[in-house]
């Protein structure tokens, strides 16, 4: 059996703790016993790679060994084995889950029970709102701290007992073979304490369910989708546990009119042809009031003009998106007789029309080019 533990994990001597863990893993799933059922060999490679990852995995013993080297056990290195099973339990909480049917994240499982759950409350919101920011009230149910017991849970104000089946740990270890792996503890549910008495308002559990209203801060320049974490604002943990986090989901609600795409702010307006033709400095309306954008002359209908910074604020930044603006072309459905009259000069002048033709009220064209 090889004793160098950077050769045992495959790694070389300036390698991370990222690394050391990763190749540990990889070694340690191929190597591990229950995949490789009576095979003495793997059993042994299992052995060694812990070995190496038990020292190599803790900045002190590495150093120590990086110092002495194998030279000052005389490659006999059960002396770093001591908390062997300790090392494999967190390791494998994670990645093991499936050999032991998930029981063996039963830490990871129990402490995130004990903190309050996250909430997500989803919230609608104009688009004049997500250009300036808006604070809104909102009411969520959740659960809060029992203002009777103060989330201690006990009807008395005793103190917690500690679970004598689990000394308090909320959990309770087994050991197979080389590995052991936690299990919840059934008496306490993994809280490591017991209510004799317990607070009749809360039965115990240190929270109730209420309705709260909370104002919420819409920051400018939020976009459909966008999740703001409001901190510590989730259920209240059992027995004076930390809270878990609120998450506002926002969704965007369409002003007519106008389209949201990106921090771009898209509209249409609709001009005369004499306006296209000339050139006008016209008012734009958006979210907020109007922009005055010049529309150069000779502008073509369908023409789309950028109007720099006058979109929506870049979320958490200083600058902001840009207004485009497309140019419809508005035909009159009516004109009186001096409107014709005037159009028919003009097309005159265009030289659509005979130079010597004269103005007739109806279908000037149809008349002149039959
Ligand atoms: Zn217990
Ligand atoms: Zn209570």
């Amino acid at each position: 059996m090889k004793h160098d533990y950077y050769e045992i994990l495959g790694i070389n001597k300036a390698a991370s703790a990222d690394e050391i863990k990763s190749a540990y893993r990889k070694l340690a799933l191929k190597y591990h016993p229950d995949k490789n059922p009576g095979n003495k060999e793997s059993e042994e490679k299992f052995k060694a790679i812990n070995e190496a990852y038990e020292v190599l995995s803790d900045v002190k013993k590495r150093q120590q060994y990086d110092t002495f080297g194998q030279g000052n056990n005389n490659g006999n290195y059960t002396q770093y084995t001591s908390d062997f099973s300790s090392n494999m339990g967190d390791i494998f909480g994670d990645i093991l889950g499936d050999f032991f049917g998930g029981s063996s994240n039963g830490r990871s499982r129990t402490s995130q029970k004990k903190r309050g759950e996250d909430l997500r409350y989803d919230v609608e919101v104009s688009y004049l709102d997500a250009m300036k920011g808006k604070e809104i009230p909102i009411d969520i149910f959740k659960k809060e701290v029992c203002s009777i017991c103060n989330g201690n849970g006990t009807r008395d104000g005793a103190s917690l007992k500690q679970c004598v089946k689990c000394d308090g740990k909320g959990q309770i270890r087994y050991t197979q073979g080389f590995f052991s792996f936690s299990q919840e503890c059934q008496q306490c549910k993994g809280n490591g304490t017991v209510i004799n008495n317990p607070c009749s308002e809360c039965k115990g559990k240190g929270t109730v369910n209420k309705r709260k209203s909370i104002k919420i801060k819409i920051p400018a320049g939020v976009d459909e989708g966008v999740s703001l974490k409001i901190s510590g604002s989730g259920n209240a943990g059992a027995n004076g546990s930390p809270s878990g986090d609120l998450y506002i989901v926002v969704h965007l609600k369409q002003t007519e009119g106008f389209k949201k795409n990106g921090d771009d702010l898209h509209t249409e307006v609709t001009v005369s042809f004499s306006q296209a033709a000339m050139g006008i400095d016209y008012n734009v309306p958006v979210l907020d009031g109007y922009v005055k954008v010049k529309i150069p002359p000779s502008t073509q209908p369908g023409t789309v003009l950028r109007v720099r910074e006058q979109g929506f604020p870049k979320l958490g930044r200083k600058n902001k998106g840009d207004l485009y603006v497309k140019i419809n072309l508005f035909v009159p459905k009516h004109l009186n007789d001096t409107q014709k009259q005037a159009l028919f000069e003009y097309a005159k002048s265009m030289g659509e029309i005979p130079k010597d033709a004269r103005y007739q009220s109806d279908n000037f064209f149809r008349k002149i080019f039959r």
